[in-house]
């Protein structure tokens, strides 16, 4: 039987898996519950798992029949819920209070499981091995760069060849459309902070002072003209000051100001560039008035970039499952940001977005991932399994036309076709997938 109908088979099971995780959400790198379940979820099969030091992760190998010499695919589910009270009135909500799984991370777990299934039961046709990288703590806790220092990408004993993570979107696109793009997916997301240090005194004699609000204002200032002077503007960078704070009445110069800023760009050297021309221009304002400044960057997570030749790969493998009107080309990068970008600038790879906004909620309308009232469809489980298990089984190394010729399903349906030929291209809108 093809992938896809072994999937379809097993979407019950991953239905039950899914909302037995959705019940019980949790937040961050220590998800006990969440791990027992998909322990158990892979209970049996002929994998060999090793548990996270640092962090509640489960990896888990399995090796095909031409496992020596052959590639190793990593596929990436991760696993964390988020801090927002649940308000879809689902008869399996959260039974935690403030916590829920507001950006589908269940679906993701629930999917992976069960392409570890699919592929377990195919381990003679796998021509390598494979690697399921079950995440906690995508949102926030920078969990992916957690599990990559204890080893996850030489858990095969050898690097992957290619990466794979999916995820899904509550709105925006219709259930099952797939979209995704080559190069920049997703943008960096870094805090910048400053601290500028003059002198206090009063505020009638500000020549015998050192006052830091106004060089930190021009600081604030300095920095939008940075954007517009200094960087192309078809490689888009934004910086938002969101924090700034100094002094404590009217008649007193303080000591020091402080702000923060978010920093969003779209290219690794757009967010080198910023990263070392911000602090010089910083430095250079602080010097000119006299003040001293310390600044830097809080580790955010890097611009997740699809590689060009895997998402082209990544995407026949959706168009083969979904149909080629279910797989669109998306037409900018979103404005979230993904720790898979730790994993993608190790390995080639491709992030792709997978539609489950619910049947009969018009995607442009429908609350949003991170929304408390967010609802996702479990009827993408058995394809996004299918998805997750083919992007496996076709090894990177063979031509597309050989791997897009395997397993190709059947011709649709007329039914399918006519849904599908109603499909539009999705909007420009993007949203914040963490
Ligand atoms: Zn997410
Ligand atoms: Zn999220």
């Amino acid at each position: 039987m093809a992938v896809r109908d072994d999937a379809e088979a097993l979407a019950p099971e991953l239905v039950r898996l899914r909302r037995a995780i959705h019940r019980e959400p949790e937040i961050g790198l220590h998800l006990p519950g969440t791990q027992r379940k998909v322990l158990a979820a892979l209970e049996g099969l002929p994998l060999e798992i090793s548990l996270g030091s640092a962090l509640s992760s489960v990896t888990a190998v399995l090796r095909g029949a031409g496992a020596d010499g052959g590639p190793v695919v990593l596929l990436r589910g991760d696993m964390d819920a988020l801090p927002v009270t649940e308000r879809t009135g689902l008869d399996f909500a959260s039974q935690t209070e403030g916590v829920m799984h507001a950006c589908g991370h269940d679906l993701h777990t629930a999917m992976l499981a069960g392409a570890a299934r699919l592929l377990a039961a195919r381990q003679h046709e796998l021509p390598g091995t494979v690697v399921f990288m079950f995440q906690p703590g995508e949102e926030g806790h920078a969990g992916a760069r957690l599990m990559i220092s204890e080893g996850v990408l030489d858990a095969a004993g050898q690097r992957p060849a290619a990466a794979f993570a999916l995820h899904v979107a509550s709105a925006e696109w219709p259930a099952r459309v797939c979209s995704t793009r080559p190069g920049p997916m997703l943008a960096a997301a870094e805090v910048l902070e400053v601290t500028v240090q003059g002198h206090g005194g009063h505020g009638s004699q500000p020549h015998l002072a050192a006052d830091p609000i106004p060089v930190a204002c021009e600081m604030v200032t300095a920095l939008q003209t940075l954007v517009t002077r200094r960087f192309d503007v078809f490689d888009p960078v934004v910086i938002t000051v969101g924090s700034f704070h100094a002094g404590t009445t009217d008649n007193v110069i303080p000591d020091e100001a402080n702000f923060l800023a978010t920093v969003r760009t779209f290219s690794p050297g757009a967010r080198d560039r910023l990263r070392t021309s911000a602090l010089a221009l910083l430095g250079g304002i602080a010097d000119a008035h006299g003040v001293t400044v310390s600044a830097g960057f809080h580790d955010g997570y890097p611009v997740t970039v699809n590689d060009d030749a895997e998402t082209r790969f990544a995407t026949r493998v959706a168009a083969d499952l979904l149909g080629e009107e279910r797989c669109v080309a998306q037409p900018s990068p979103l404005t979230g940001a993904e720790d898979f970008s730790f994993v993608l600038e190790q390995v080639p790879g491709a992030y792709l977005m997978l539609g489950a906004c619910p049947l009969g909620a018009d995607p442009a309308s429908a609350p949003n991932n991170h929304a408390a009232d967010a609802v996702f469809d479990d009827s993408v489980l058995g394809i996004g399994a299918a998805l997750y298990a083919e992007l496996a089984l076709r090894p990177p190394g063979r031509s597309l036309t050989e791997r897009a010729q395997r397993d190709r399903p059947e011709t649709p349906s007329p039914g399918r076709s006519r849904r599908d030929r109603r499909l539009e291209p999705p909007r420009d809108a993007v949203f914040v997938a963490s």
